[in-house]
């Protein structure tokens, strides 16, 4: 099951299950849509992948499995982005 966090972890922007900017990588960490595409260039700086649009919860579902509360702490590794970066830049997604 998808972790649902609720905010972004590069500016902490409130992400809430059915936010329609909220993106991940393929280990779920969260950002932004802006923080996703503008900042990271859709790079995730955890692992080199890319992101996507996080689905939404239904309300009918979360009552069953509930999002996460507790935030993650906003923290982007700008070396290891870097790194990531100039390896992935030029990479399709699908190529990585
Ligand atoms: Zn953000
Ligand atoms: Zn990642």
């Amino acid at each position: 099951m998808l972790e649902l966090r609720p905010s972004c972890e590069g500016c902490s922007k409130s992400l809430p299950p059915n936010a329609t900017d909220a993106m991940i990588c393929t280990y779920t960490y969260t950002f932004c849509g802006v923080c996703a595409l503008t900042t990271l260039r859709n790079v995730c700086p955890n692992c080199g992948g890319n992101f996507q649009h996080r689905p939404i919860r239904t309300r009918a579902q979360l009552v069953k499995h509930p999002a996460r509360v507790e935030r993650i702490p906003v923290s982007i590794d700008e070396t290891a982005h870097a790194s990531f970066f100039e390896r992935y830049r030029d990479t399709p997604a699908a190529e990585r």
